[in-house]
């Protein structure tokens, strides 16, 4: 399912903030490693758009960006003020928003990227009582 939904996402601090459009056509949810340390939690939640589908609003200066050598694709982008995870394009040329920054959410379904790659704590929830 796609949606035109416009969706608002800022840092922490609030320095760096975007807007981006729909379609969504991806919406990741990665438990990979490399996601995991990035994040500090189980999962990154990424939503790809294309470039044309994203606008700053403000504080793209303010951001710093990591590019691990290898695989190239893989990186980071932060607030340097906050340290909270910022968009970032990808060497494919995608736009890869952290969807935790944002108030609102997607129509479409998050998709589990790398499942056979996961903490073994996240499989062991404890139901809160
Ligand atoms: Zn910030
Ligand atoms: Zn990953």
């Amino acid at each position: 399912m796609k949606t035109e939904k416009t969706l608002n996402g800022e840092c922490l601090c609030g320095d760096v903030s975007w807007k981006m459009n729909g379609p969504y056509e991806f919406f990741g949810m990665c438990q990979c490693s490399r996601c995991r340390k990035i994040t500090g939690a189980a999962f990154a939640t990424n939503l790809f758009v294309k470039p044309e589908q994203f606008s700053w609003l403000s504080g793209e200066n303010k951001r710093g960006v990591f590019a691990l050598p290898s695989p190239n694709t893989f990186g980071n982008a932060f607030c340097q003020n906050c340290g909270s995870r910022v968009p970032r394009q990808t060497p494919k040329g995608w736009m890869l928003l952290p969807l935790g920054s944002s108030m609102e959410s997607p129509s479409i379904k998050p998709t589990l990227v790398c499942p056979e790659d996961h903490t073994d704590w996240f499989t062991r929830l404890k139901e809160i009582v």
